[in-house]
């Protein structure tokens, strides 16, 4: 494979711009037309050549073990990693560069920032394969890497914790019809759900990420390179480096109780991993059931705060199956247009049709975050998924009970939804149904 597009074959320049970094290892560069607060060259990732950059023992014990992350673009020698911090937002922190908005060397001052909560850490942080695509350590690095921070690494949390009062408009519903209770611990007379909540970039490290699908990493590496459109080189030139951080949405968890009690298996934990569906979640769309499943997995969570227990909702960023909402607009199309209209049998076929898979999610990488927060036992898994299931259960989680989305929150547009995972194997506790119920239109149309 050439490299000669990533360099463009253009003269090496040695002349340092004002908006070049500090630092003193030695770059290749080529030329490019100057922008606004563009460098006059590119300094290529695709060798190495950093002095000072940190190793990292992925799964080491502790922190000083493992060593920090250091994805910043302020001090290129320091770097560590492939990519940079803020998964997809990292685009737009470059636009803001390029705008002549913020400065490359920015530094984040951290005062004040520290978690509300302290998570961890857990013997999961350093098992062999348990967390592969979030850094565990990632929410203490102002506590942890103190040293090298005062020592001038530009070392970046890649998770937040903080606190919130969560208020949504099913909530206060069954706080009215008497289906929920105010507490004023867990939630409060106007409908307010008290909660910790943290949110967490993502952070692969490379040869566990392959593992988990089964396919070497030199092919993960290749193939996330070329598929990307030869976004970052260093994937194919650099396999001293073993941490990426993708451009990709991460995820958020909201925990309804002590996050320290997650942890304990005497506490009843109800839990939902949920992923994202921007159209329900948030407009209400009514094609599927994603809010109404949310919002019964907050009520559940609530309940099981109330009863001693804890709740956990962990929101990942994989809008439609994480296909993109595109996809998933030209699939409702295909759907509601085809001969015969919508119907549960074509439910997954017309997915494939465009996409040419059923479901990009891979649950894989999933359990990760709750290994992170020590988790053993789910009691209650708020979920229909046998991929949600079988990979939480083949991490070595066990999990007690499923508990299923009741069928009067269910849109009766969600029903050819709802009929084909059940049809497909998806956890039901009720009757499954036949090959004619399936082929029955129950989709609404277009223009409807
Ligand atoms: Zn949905």
């Amino acid at each position: 494979m050439s490299l000669d597009s990533v360099a463009n074959a253009s003269p090496v320049s040695p002349v340092p711009s004002s908006a070049q970094p500090t630092d003193t290892a030695p770059t290749v560069t080529a030329t490019i037309p100057t922008g606004k607060a563009n460098p006059s060259h590119i300094r290529l990732t695709s060798h190495a050549g950093g002095f000072g950059a940190l190793p990292i023992k992925w799964g080491a014990a502790t922190a000083s073990e493992r060593g920090p992350i250091v994805g910043t673009t302020t001090k290129r020698a320091h770097r560590n990693v492939i990519g940079t911090h803020s998964g997809s937002y990292s685009i737009y922190r470059a636009l803001a560069v390029a705008a002549g908005a913020l400065s490359p060397q920015h530094k984040a001052d951290l005062t004040n920032t520290a978690p509300t909560d302290v998570i961890g850490p857990y013997p999961q942080w350093s098992e062999p394969g348990k967390i592969v695509s979030l850094d565990p350590w990632g929410g203490l690095v102002a506590d942890v890497f103190a040293t090298e921070l005062a020592a001038g690494y530009d070392i970046r949390p890649t998770i937040a914790v903080t606190k919130a009062h969560v208020i949504l408009p099913e909530v206060i519903e069954a706080l009215q019809t008497g289906r929920l209770k105010a507490d004023g611990k867990f939630l409060t007379a106007n409908g307010a759900a008290l909660v910790t909540k943290a949110a967490i970039e993502p952070v692969w490290y490379l040869p566990e990420v392959a593992r988990r699908f089964n396919c070497s990493e030199t092919d993960l590496r290749r193939v996330l390179f070329e598929e990307t459109g030869g976004m970052y080189p260093e994937l194919v030139t650099r396999s001293d480096l073993e941490v990426f951080l993708p451009p990709i949405g991460g995820q958020t968890i909201y925990i309804f109780g002590n996050p320290r009690d997650l942890a304990n298996t005497d506490v009843e934990l109800t839990a939902r991993i949920h992923d994202e569906c921007n159209g329900s979640d948030v407009f209400g769309s009514d094609i599927c059931t994603c809010r109404p499943y949310l919002t019964h997995a907050i009520e559940e969570c609530i309940m099981g705060a109330q009863r001693g227990g804890v709740g956990l909702v962990a929101y990942s960023r994989k809008e439609g199956r994480a296909l993109g909402e595109v996809t998933k607009f030209l699939v409702y199309n295909a759907r509601k247009r085809q001969v015969g209209g919508d119907t549960a049998d074509q439910y997954f076929a017309r997915t494939e049709c465009v996409a040419g898979v059923q479901d990009m999610r891979f649950q894989e990488l999933m359990p990760d975050v709750f290994h992170w927060l020590g988790i053993k036992k789910i009691h209650r898994l708020v979920s229909m998924s046998n991929m949600k299931y079988d990979a939480i259960t083949n991490s070595g989680i066990e999990v007690g009970v499923r508990v299923n989305i009741p069928d009067d929150l269910i849109p009766a547009d969600a029903r050819v939804e709802m009929d084909a995972k059940m049809a497909a194997g998806y956890f039901t506790p009720g009757v499954v149904p036949d090959a004619e119920e399936l082929k029955k239109a129950k989709g609404r149309g277009l223009d409807l």
